[in-house]
């Protein structure tokens, strides 16, 4: 058996200075896989809270997911508006509903899907339409079936460039497929949902999209991070000129 190069600590450091900094995360209640994909596919490029708001209340609006289903697409609509791409998002959701009830025996439930191995699940679940890789690697992961995933969302991809633990050129999709290979064999789906959670708050709080160079000075990972060590030189090295 050959062993590996080195061994390559990155994303346990990472996840350790992580926790450090912002404490473990709340442990996640997790749902059914149905009611993640409908919260999944609800929720990208909208800010959790209103995610989460808007599925709440379609819930409670329509009672149940079959009600969702069969509602007019109008109905659907009005519940969610306060999401992004609402007006896709609605028949996309409705189609995925009705697929669902027909593939599953006229049952509307992704229950089956538990005992499936990761790879099928996703595979099926990325060939509905408006259900791409994040989506996929969310119901997997965050749901009650609980398999080895990340959900690399707009954070996490951004996070892992800045870090160079991916290159900047590579797609989020590609981004997860290498993490997955890097993190730990030992470490639990749980773990993976804590470390895609501690991720993503950092890039909420710190590393955001814009303007975070003024953060990278007081930053938890600056000792790992090449982006974060280019900033702060290139501001020592300014104000070292100004004072000349
Ligand atoms: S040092 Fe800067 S670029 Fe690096 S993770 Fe921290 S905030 Fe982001």
């Amino acid at each position: 058996m050959t062993s590996p190069l080195f061994e390559d600590t990155r994303l346990q450091d990472l996840h350790q200075a992580l926790l450090d900094a912002y404490g473990p995360p709340a442990e996640r209640v997790c749902w059914s896989p149905l009611r993640q994909l409908v919260y999944s596919m609800l929720s990208s490029r909208t800010k959790t809270e209103t995610s989460h708001e808007v599925l709440y209340a379609l819930e409670k609006h329509f009672v149940s997911w079959e009600q969702v289903r069969d509602a007019a697409v109008a109905d659907i609509l009005s519940v969610i508006a306060p999401v992004t791409f609402a007006d896709k998002k609605a028949p996309a959701l409705q189609k995925a509903l009705r697929r669902i009830t027909r593939q599953n025996g006229g049952k509307l439930s992704l229950d089956f899907l538990h005992g499936h191995s990761v790879e099928r699940i996703r595979r099926w679940l990325e060939s509905f339409e408006g259900v791409g890789a994040k989506t996929s690697a969310s119901v997997v992961n965050f749901s009650t079936i609980r398999g080895r995933a990340i959900a690399v969302d707009s954070h996490h991809d951004r996070i892992a460039k800045r870090l160079h633990l991916v290159p900047r050129s590579v797609i989020p999709d590609e981004t997860e497929r290498r993490l997955l290979a890097m993190a730990p064999a030992w470490w639990t789906p749980a773990m993976l949902d804590e470390h895609h959670s501690l991720v993503k708050l950092h890039g909420q709080l710190r590393c955001t999209k814009n303007d975070f160079e003024k953060n990278c000075a007081g930053c938890p990972l600056l000792k790992m991070c090449p982006t974060g060590e280019e900033v702060t030189a290139g501001t020592a090295r300014r104000s070292r000129e100004r004072s000349a």
